[in-house]
């Protein structure tokens, strides 16, 4: 199976993982690289080789190697289209142990007690992430796409996407995403979010990673995030769910080999047969070994009858023991496997049969086979592929698979028995209802859990990725507005000068000044007079401000300059030291009853208030809890849609506000009005909001627009910030 036509025909990959995936083998003085397929390289050294493409990470510790091997690896490794990147002594263990292995792990496992922040991990974190960028820019051609893996390189998208901003960027999580309460305890909060959020595709393994992931840029960056989608900077960044596979045919082929099969035999063959529970798991926290060992002795306890009449062989694989938490969870286990085992042995026998240490892929499924059940009960594990492989091993549909809800594959493999590995006392009874399972039952689950293996395998995981990651803009209609600098943005005052007059209309908040938690504190500043001032009094420029406030705070602030004035978004207009007039004749019966549904929220929903105008009455949420007041603002849409149907007006979400509107007057009407039919000279429109954009389709085609911030927009023109808006005006003085 390949990746779709598409991208077979036209598109080069570029990957990124922390590791290559290649084993570098120093014997009798000759180096030998090979590709070292595990999970992630399985499905992934396909479309890497076919389709030309480059793979960048670390090729494991080559500061043993002669001058002369390192070359010969090196080479060895351009055949194989790798890319190595090399780590430092100190960059391995402040970037891998330190930030990578040390916070963010035991952070997106929930192990709280285990993060361990050092300030200066995070800048080697930074750092390596800047040289995987550069990397990859230097590699980048148009046309290709990259695929950013796993958590050591979350700052890579938005860095790569600084230097390539039409870059295709996909970015797949292979551990967890943790609810916002346990993410926000990250001092780096913003910037990992940032970093990931320059990607154009952001998968993880289940929805529910997804939803944490969308809620965590909600309450931390304060952008709303749909189910499936977040615009950020401009952009739409796609988020989706992908559970990964395995190679189930691959795991099938193996577990019916004669060899392996014998070796099954082997590992079944006991003088006095007992039922054999198997686990296997690297010696990590997340995999909860130790409460694992001790539902086991409880079943022992519980069930006298079945001491020696079942025994676990429990493979612990050595992991990252340089990290303290990981010796002090080694030493913890070895004192339970000796308490668990002299308190339950017989002269003949042991209940548990530890292994330390890793076996190669044909033992492992060697065991799988052997299994009776097979106990996979991890505290949290991104998806966890032990559990997977366990089921394609069983050709032979049968074997119970005990599964933690904690693990991702739990969202995947209902029929497994699911056990909360907290629960010390179900965990026991699971174990029990494995052992006394029919023979019907466990093959009417295995085989539900087989056919799904199958089906979504590892190919099928990355071709579903590498598919949305192609759709990805191919629907957005607008094009992207071209950021103003450099050059793009002397050529634009360049033009503009040139027109006579430049018609400048502005909107106030979020563009000429800050937002502040209250409006009335959001007053102009002397830097901002100034300007406005000499805005005004420039013999070729009118300025108008078209602000949605009302009339006496324009007045109050605005009254004496020398400029035109539009309050209530369009609704009242007066021209340079001239008179407020109305747009038009307004309808005001509606108004009560709108006030009435604002106010029941208001008095619902603490922080929030209601602002009353002529045309408009508004509900804001902007101090509210993010999540209650963005719940609240949906259902209040929802009720005034519902409530005021027939009515000429419009129910319009802004920033952190809902809108009830008379329809039919806008900031773009205003615009329209105050040009008349035939003006002179050019338009140019500046907004940060929806209720900016009538204006800017009023000034378009020929006009100008220019949308400060990053929101979706029809202008085609961007500055981030109201600082660059003022500068930008500046300019045209
Ligand atoms: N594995 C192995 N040798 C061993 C034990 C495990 O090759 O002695 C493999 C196992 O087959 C699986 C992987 O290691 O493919 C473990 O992946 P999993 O998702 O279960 O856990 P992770 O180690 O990624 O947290």
């Amino acid at each position: 199976m390949g990746l779709s036509p598409k991208i077979e025909r036209m598109s080069r990959l570029l990957l990124a993982s922390n590791r290559l995936p290649v084993t570098v083998k120093l014997e009798r003085g000759r180096v030998s690289v090979k590709p070292s397929p595990g999970g992630l390289a399985t499905g992934l050294w396909g479309p890497h080789q076919k389709g030309d493409g480059l793979w960048f990470g670390w090729p494991g510790d080559m500061s043993k190697l002669t001058a002369v091997q390192r070359a010969d690896v090196e080479r060895k490794l351009a055949e194989l289209r790798t890319v190595p990147l090399q780590l430092s002594e100190q960059e391995y263990h402040r970037y891998y142990e330190g930030f990578s292995n040390s916070v963010f792990w035991p952070l997106c496992h929930y192990q709280i007690d285990k993060v361990s922040i050092d300030s200066k991990d995070f800048d080697a974190y930074h750092q390596v992430n800047e040289r995987v960028a550069d990397l990859l820019a230097s590699a980048y051609e148009p046309g290709d796409v990259v695929w950013v893996h796993d958590y050591h390189l979350m700052l890579v998208p938005h860095m790569l996407r600084d230097q390539i901003p039409d870059a295709k960027i996909g970015f797949f999580l292979h551990i967890p995403w943790p609810s916002s309460e346990v993410f926000r305890i990250l001092p780096w909060r913003e910037v990992v979010l940032r970093g990931l959020l320059g990607a154009d595709l952001i998968g993880f393994h289940t929805h529910s990673y997804m939803r944490h992931f969308a809620s965590s840029v909600l309450r931390l960056l304060g952008v709303e995030a749909r189910m499936d989608s977040v615009d950020f900077e401009g952009r739409r960044v796609r988020l989706g769910a992908f559970p990964m596979g395995i190679d189930a045919r691959e795991f099938a082929a193996l577990a019916d080999n004669p060899d392996v099969l014998q070796a099954a035999a082997q590992i079944r063959h006991d003088p006095h047969p007992r039922k054999l529970f198997v686990a296997v798991d690297r010696l990590d926290y997340t995999k909860g070994i130790p409460r694992r060992l001790l539902a086991f002795e409880r079943l022992l306890e519980t069930s006298p009858e079945l001491q020696d009449q079942v025994r676990l062989v429990q493979v612990a694989v050595p992991s990252r023991d340089a990290i303290g938490s990981y010796q002090t969870l080694r030493r913890r286990v070895e004192e339970l496997l000796g308490r668990i085992n002299s308190r339950f042995a017989t002269p003949t026998s042991v209940p548990i049969h530890s292994m330390y240490r890793s076996l190669r892929r044909d033992e492992v499924v060697a065991l799988y086979r052997a299994a009776d059940v097979m106990t996979v009960t991890p505290l949290r594990d991104g998806l966890n592929l032990v559990a997977k492989e366990f089921c394609a091993s069983r050709t032979d549909e049968d074997g119970v698979l005990i599964l933690s809800e904690f693990a991702g594959a739990a969202a995947e493999l209902g029929e497994a028995l699911r056990v909360n590995p907290y629960d010390l006392d179900k965990m026991a009874a699971a174990f029990k209802q494995a052992l006394q399972m029919a023979p019907d039952e466990r093959k009417r689950r295995m085989r539900a859990m087989r056919e799904r293996i199958f089906e979504r395998d590892v190919h099928d995981w990355c071709r579903s990725f590498l598919h949305a990651l192609e759709q990805v803009g191919s629907t957005e209609q607008t094009p992207r507005p071209l950021l103003l600098r450099g050059p793009a943005l002397d050529r634009l005052v360049g033009q503009l000068r040139e027109a006579d007059p430049i018609w400048l209309f502005l909107d106030y908040d979020g563009t000429l000044v800050p937002f502040a938690p209250f409006p009335e504190m959001a007053g102009p500043d002397a830097d901002l007079y100034e300007l406005l001032e000499a805005l005004g009094r420039h013999p070729r420029i009118r300025v108008y401000l078209m602000s949605g406030r009302m009339r006496a705070d324009l007045e109050k602030w605005f009254a004496h300059l020398p400029i035109g004035l539009s309050a209530e978004h369009g609704y009242w207009i007066r021209s340079p030291a001239g008179e407020w007039t109305a747009i038009t004749e307004l309808d005001t019966e509606w108004r009560e009853q709108v006030i009435q549904i604002m106010g029941a929220f208001a008095e619902r929903t603490p922080g929030s208030f209601v602002e009353t105008k002529t045309t408009s009455i508004a509900w804001h949420y902007r101090n509210c809890d993010v999540d209650f007041g963005l719940f609240q603002a949906h259902e209040l849409r929802a009720h005034l849609t519902e409530t005021l149907a027939n009515l000429p007006l419009q129910v319009l979400p802004g920033d952190k506000v809902v809108e009830v509107r008379f329809q039919g007057v806008n900031k773009g009407v205003a615009v329209h009005r105050i040009l008349g039919e035939h003006f002179e000279g050019r338009a140019v429109a500046l907004g940060d909001d929806r209720t900016d954009e009538d204006m800017f389709a009023a000034v378009l085609p020929k006009g100008c627009a220019i949308q400060v911030g990053y929101k979706v927009t029809q202008a085609r023109h961007r500055l981030p910030t109201y600082t660059d808006a003022r500068a930008f005006l500046r300019r045209l003085l």
